[in-house]
């Protein structure tokens, strides 16, 4: 207790893109050959010093070094390790920076690395390659390089990597088999070598991250643990910081207790709950780092609050106690203060990256006995005003949510009973076709809209260029003749900003940009307050396209849960409530719609499955209100209204039963790319030993029978064999022809020939049942491969 006035303060992480996205603009020229390597590199080591710079001037006792990337810390990682995918050739020693985004982005040889999401996050990694061959020599010296420019430059440095178990976790090894555990002996003694090598620099922490501690581990890689730990403690003098985080891992503490390692961080913001099980277990000569400033969201902290949690834990660890981010802050945008449309009331209660560095500066120094009470007072101000304001709490939200009916999540019918009122409506072809929602976003349509924002062309013009647009596509879908057609979305920037900003509640940034993959950014909207719809968002819209034809129209709305998952949501309710109150200004639309004589309205949902928390053991919780919230969305209307969904992603095996349980009319999904694989799960027929086994999904089904990711036009034989494929685990009765997601990311002339393509094989397809003659088909398979288990188009 001696050092009780040291407190210690740093950061898990620092994003790097940089407050005006300079790192993504750097490396957009660089791959467009517009700047060379060294004015990149130049970019990059700005960005470096400018954000270590900015957590000495906080204050905080590290610079964390290694959060930097050109493109991705797994790959940098890997890099790092040496081991690169072997597919490509390259001499990992040696590997050059276009090499590096060859990994990355692929060559005209090999297909990029698959990417994915980083565990419940938007940011998506790319996924080491791994074979029992794999080796892991070393590689680049970046990592090295950037600690030695931190340290020239003055800072304390805390490196920082992703742990050997993480690292190994993330990786997949297609090795019939083989288990890439396996590996853990050659990757810890590469680690070994890192540290050895950190401590030669004179690095006296490195943080090494595993968040799949949060995960429900199987046993061995639990036991691994121990072994890894041992290994990498004695290695010089560099001391371990094993970092948690995303969820609780109290189930571990004992485990994490007894590893020999300087200290361990864990997640009080997304677990408070832990902080029970650490007090009574962890030992008072470990390091604990508490992350109680949220690195997930933009909320200023409540630092009274905080403060009244770390008293205790200050009490009984004195310097042993470090205070920090829940999680890297990779996942919030950087600096609040060049926001200049928020207004100064909701500025007061937000925090981005910088912010929160000067949050964790009070804090430290309320604990370390100096006075802020300023601070704190000015702090304490806005939390009470935040807490009280009128513009987040709306008495009608809450009266009319407290007063909902029991059935309000139901249809009025079983679905048989809808499929033939809607059957004896719309009296559809078998495999009706249509399409995801959005038509090409053209340079003019985006001009257009620019212009309009700025204010530099009037409400009349926009709108009449976007008349003109919607006509275009409706008339190009009935002269292919597709069944159900679209209005086009050209209307939309971005399926969930366009709904945000026409409903109450909801605010927008301008610079609040967070990673998501390499380059790629979204500016997730700021739902701040109670949800409510003033005006009708989509109905003039639709019916205006529903004029122009005599097909039914299809409505397009964003779902609630997707409208929650893709914006950050307020943190002083229950995600659950705030998706109900999404779900009530959608069912106000879907009505609208209906009264204004749309009958067929698909409410998108692709980020339903993004929602499902780490842990299996609360999955069924969180489907249950997921579920519950889409279905008060579309419950509103007749038999005879039909109701699409629309999901873009191929793991549905697990969750299949949730999703019938949403009971949409007909849903459409992604499945070409795993070449219609993941229809058995919706037919009983998959063997995965999961929960959909033997499920067969009673609704209409729309397996998308063309990718959309690739401007590729795919031939009429490749959609047949697909339809086939499909045939044989849909009845005809219920199968939809569509492609696999929206087409804003196309451009015309692929678009209007791969639809032409998919009308014709659909033709061809109805021609053969109703003789009752076989497909005849193609039986090889089209050569296109597309990585990634998530749609990345929104
Ligand atoms: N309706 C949207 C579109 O077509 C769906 C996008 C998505 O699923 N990501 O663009
Ligand atoms: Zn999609």
């Amino acid at each position: 207790m001696s050092n009780i006035n040291n407190i210690k303060a740093h950061v898990l992480g620092f994003p790097r893109i940089g407050a005006q996205r300079e790192l993504k603009f750097a490396v957009e020229k660089f791959w467009r050959g517009e700047i060379s390597e060294g004015e990149l590199a130049q970019v990059g080591q700005t960005l470096r010093r400018r954000h270590w710079a900015w957590q000495a001037e906080a204050g905080l006792d590290f610079v964390t070094v290694g959060d930097f990337a050109w493109y991705d810390q797994i790959l940098n990682t890997a890099a790092l390790l040496g081991a690169l995918p072997a597919r490509f050739g390259f001499d990992a020693k040696r590997l050059s920076l276009p090499q590096y985004f060859e990994l990355a982005r692929g060559n005209t040889e090999q297909f990029a690395m698959e990417m994915t999401k980083y565990f419940d996050t938007n940011y998506h990694y790319l996924v080491p390659e791994m074979s029992s061959k794999t080796t892991f020599d070393g590689g680049v010296e970046w990592f090295f390089d950037e600690i030695e420019d931190a340290l020239t430059q003055g800072h304390q440095v805390k490196a920082v990597l992703p742990g050997p178990l993480t690292f190994l976790w993330l990786s997949k090894c297609k090795e019939e088999g083989y288990s890439k555990l396996a590996l853990l002996p050659s990757v810890v003694a590469a680690y070994t070598r890192v540290l050895n090598k950190l401590s030669a620099l004179g690095v006296s922490y490195i943080q090494l991250d595993e968040p799949i501690l949060a995960l429900q581990l199987p046993n061995d890689w639990i036991a691994a643990f121990e072994s890894t730990y041992r290994s990498l403690a004695g290695q010089g003098s560099v001391k371990v910081l094993l970092a948690t985080y995303f969820d609780s891992v109290a189930e571990h503490a004992p485990l994490l207790a007894s590893l020999p390692i300087a200290g361990l961080h864990i997640d009080g913001v997304r677990a408070p709950e832990q902080l029970a099980t650490f007090a009574t277990i962890w030992p008072e000569n470990k390091v604990l780092s508490l992350g109680l400033i949220d690195g997930r969201n933009i909320w200023a902290a409540d630092l009274s609050k905080v403060l009244g949690i770390l008293q205790p834990w200050h009490s009984k660890l004195g310097a042993q106690l470090w205070i920090a981010t829940s999680c890297s802050l990779l996942h919030v945008p950087v600096d609040l203060a060049q926001e200049a449309s928020l207004d100064a009331e909701l500025k007061s209660w937000l925090a981005f990256a910088k912010q929160k560095l000067a949050e964790l500066s009070i804090l430290k120094q309320a604990l370390n006995g100096q006075d802020v009470s300023a601070e704190l007072e000015k702090n304490q101000d806005a939390q009470h005003a935040r807490r009280t304001s009128k513009r987040i709490h709306n008495p009608a939200v809450a009266a009319r949510l407290a007063n909902l009916n029991q059935q309000v999540d139901q249809r009025k019918s079983p679905f048989a009973t809808r499929q033939a009122d809607q059957r004896a409506r719309f009296n559809l072809p078998l495999l009706p076709t249509t399409t995801i929602g959005s038509f090409p976003q053209t340079k003019e349509i985006r001009a257009a809209r620019a212009a309009f924002k700025r204010g530099e062309v009037s409400a009349e013009h926009y709108e009449a260029a976007m008349k003109a647009e919607i006509a275009l596509v409706v008339q190009k879908q009935d002269a292919l003749g597709i069944d159900v057609p679209v209005h086009g979305e050209a209307e939309r920037n971005d399926m969930v900003e366009y709904f945000g900003e026409q409903l109450a509640g909801f605010a927008f940034t301008q610079f609040g940009w967070v990673q998501s993959y390499g380059s790629r950014c979204v500016k997730p909207p700021v739902l701040f307050g109670d949800v409510s719809r003033p005006n009708p968002m989509t109905v003039a819209w639709s019916s205006f396209a529903q004029s122009l034809t005599a097909k039914p129209m299809k409505g397009m709305l964003t779902g609630p849960v997707t409208i929650l998952q893709w914006s950050f949501v307020r943190d002083d309710q229950p995600r659950s409530l705030t998706c109900d109150q999404i779900a009530l200004a959608i069912r106000d639309e879907v009505c609208d719609l209906e009264a204004a004589g749309i009958g067929i309205i698909q409410i998108d949902e692709p980020a339903f499955r993004e929602g499902l928390p780490l842990k299996q053991a609360y999955w069924a919780h969180y489907l249950a209100w997921a579920g519950r919230a889409f279905r008060i969305s579309a419950s509103g209307v007749a038999n005879d209204t039909q109701i699409h969904t629309h999901m873009c992603y191929s793991e549905f095996n697990d969750i299949l039963p949730a999703i019938a349980a949403m009971d949409a009319d007909v849903i459409t999904i992604e499945t070409s790319r795993s070449d219609m694989e993941l229809l058995e799960a919706f037919s009983g027929k998959t063997v995965t030993g999961k929960a959909g086994d033997g499920f067969v999904y009673p609704n209409e089904i729309g397996p998308g029978v063309y990718d959309i990711h690739s401007p590729r036009v795919p031939q009429v034989n490749e959609m047949l064999r697909l339809i086939a494929k499909a045939l044989e685990v849909v009845p005809a009765e219920r199968l939809w022809i569509n492609p696999d997601c929206g087409l804003k990311t196309r451009g015309w002339p692929e678009t209007e020939s791969a639809l032409a393509n998919m009308l014709a094989a659909t033709q061809i397809a109805r021609r053969a049942i109703e003789r009752g003659e076989q497909l005849l088909i193609d039986t090889a398979k089209p050569g296109t491969v597309v990585h990634g288990s998530t749609c990345v188009c929104h």
